[in-house]
């Protein structure tokens, strides 16, 4: 079964509590940055619910007929609506077939569950077919919209679920988890910088390969810092490899680790240049950086010369870094 995620602990125990009161909601719009485990929150949840022998904690046993049809991914009782393979959009016959309430027979636990995910990509249509059952809710039907776009999704119908929210969890966790994940601390560390403390996306990149160019560019920046290597040279070979925009994001937030020292903070000393240069470079100077790629960001590389734009910031950053 899918067991919840250490760092879901609060919403898991707060829809538990709920559950006991039978004071469930009829729709719960699941909403946090892609890569926190929403989706698996879902899953986790709706087993609990249909399983006949939920433990302490409310997790699904894996034992019972229920939770054999869930794992053979053919209980009656769950639905999960996703884009049709040909697009990425979820159709309105999708929601339309769920809000006519046939779809499913209600089991011997009396609830259907649909898991609407992502639910930002429904279309117009489909979103005023599932306006209409969250307006008149079936009785025992729980709607799980999944999103990391909260915002795309129609007031109307955001207003007419109960909210819960996810947040990255604490660094300690996170690495933690990817440790448990099969992940080095080096590797768990330096992807979950990557995911902005994602830990899911975090897995994915690293085990995707994605660690790799990053190093790469972590390397550049450490060799222009120490004078092994010129702005032009770096930006160069930079831009063989990746878009202007992304090396624009990566830069940016190698910055605002710098402006939170937060390499520093983990306790450990110094290894790297890179890593002390909190200690002494001008923050000030840093943050006019900072904006400088914003403003390049949005200008946008159809208007810009790339190579001479990250040029010129290579130069700007070894100015400010070396002093
Ligand atoms: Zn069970």
């Amino acid at each position: 079964m899918t067991e919840p995620l250490p760092w879901h602990r609060n919403q898991w125990m707060q829809l538990q509590r709920s559950r006991q009161q039978n004071r469930l909601p009829h729709a719960l719009l699941l909403a946090g940055a892609a890569g926190l485990g929403k989706s698996r929150f879902a899953r986790s949840l709706a087993q609990s619910i249909l399983c006949e022998q939920p433990g302490e904690q409310g997790e699904a046993c894996g034992k019972c007929r229920q939770c054999l049809l869930l794992q053979a991914e053919n209980h009656p009782d769950l639905r999960v609506v996703t884009p049709a393979e040909d697009s990425h959009v979820i159709r309105i016959d999708a929601i339309r077939e769920l809000a006519s309430g046939n779809t499913l027979s209600v089991g011997d636990g009396g609830f259907r569950i649909f898991i609407i995910e992502p639910a930002h990509a429904m279309g117009q249509g489909a979103a005023n077919a599932l306006l209409k059952t969250l307006e008149e809710p079936i009785p025992g039907t729980l709607m799980l919209l999944v999103t990391s776009a909260p915002d795309r999704l129609p007031v109307t119908i955001r207003s007419r679920c109960q909210l819960l929210r996810f947040s990255p969890p604490d660094r300690q966790t996170g690495l933690a988890w990817l440790q448990q994940s099969g992940l080095s601390a080096t590797e768990a560390g330096e992807a979950l910088e990557l995911a902005a403390g994602a830990p899911l996306r975090a897995l994915e990149l690293a085990t995707g390969g994605a660690l790799e160019p990053y190093r790469l560019l972590r390397e550049g920046l450490q060799s222009l810092l120490l004078g092994q290597d010129t702005a032009v040279s770096l930006a160069e070979a930079w831009l063989k490899e990746k878009e202007l925009d992304s090396l624009l994001l990566f830069l940016s937030s190698e910055i605002m680790d710098v402006i939170r020292g937060k390499r520093h903070q983990e306790g450990k000393k110094a290894v790297s240049p890179l890593q002390s240069l909190h200690e002494w470079v001008d923050l000030k100077e840093l943050y006019r950086l900072l904006d400088r790629l914003t403003d390049t960001r949005r200008a946008g590389s159809n208007n810009l010369n790339a190579q001479l734009a990250l040029e010129s910031i290579l130069l700007q950053w070894s100015h400010i870094t070396r002093g």
